[in-house]
């Protein structure tokens, strides 16, 4: 795949298929948490600048939102491009899965020096008080980084080889659907 050709009609729904299963299963750990996730809209401290994400998901954004990428203009450097001035997403409902899943009690599995697996733990500093504390939180109160990203890296390997190509949020002001510019 080149970063040029069209990304498939069907290959766009799955996305969409996945986002939807994602916001299924994190519903109800948002849930069990309760007020300790102090997430809610104006808050933007998860979006960041700089970010990317594969090729799939940018092509959904560039799917559904044509006029804002090839009329509007990027939020200011420093926060991502997509937020507008009242601190809200303009691609909400076509946001990446990493959007979907931050905020919550993260855990991830990683490798020592000596190639030994063991779990790290993450939350937003904004979430992070409670009881009990997320080291002590059951691995299902958590959500699993990982998983749902293999599935992007391998839906997107059937169309690109396994490349992984990924592309910057910001990249996409000023792009078309078939002329995504790629992180390399
Ligand atoms: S795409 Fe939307 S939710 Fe995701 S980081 Fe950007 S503004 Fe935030």
């Amino acid at each position: 795949m080149r970063h040029t050709d069209p990304i498939p009609d069907e290959a766009i729904a799955w996305v969409e298929r996945l986002h939807t299963v994602v916001d299924d299963l994190v519903a109800p750990v948002v849930a069990a948490h309760g007020p300790r996730l102090r997430c809610r809209s104006g808050c933007t401290s998860c979006c960041a600048d700089g970010l990317s994400v594969f090729i799939l998901e940018a092509a959904l954004i560039t799917r559904h939102f044509p006029e804002l990428l090839a009329d509007g203009v990027a939020g200011v450097e420093g926060a991502c491009a997509f937020l507008d001035d009242d601190g809200a997403c303009r691609v909400y409902a076509s946001r990446p899965y990493v959007c979907r899943t931050q905020g919550l009690p993260l855990r991830w599995l990683e490798h020592d020096a000596a190639g030994e697996p063991g779990e790290v733990r993450s939350i937003c500093p904004l979430n992070d008080e409670g009881d009990p504390p997320i080291e002590e939180l059951a691995a299902e109160a958590c959500w699993t980084v990982g998983p749902f990203e293999e599935r992007l890296r391998g839906r997107q390997a059937l169309l690109d080889g396994g490349t992984g190509e990924r592309v910057a949020l910001r990249s996409l002001f000023g792009s078309s659907r078939t002329h995504l510019p790629i992180v390399r």
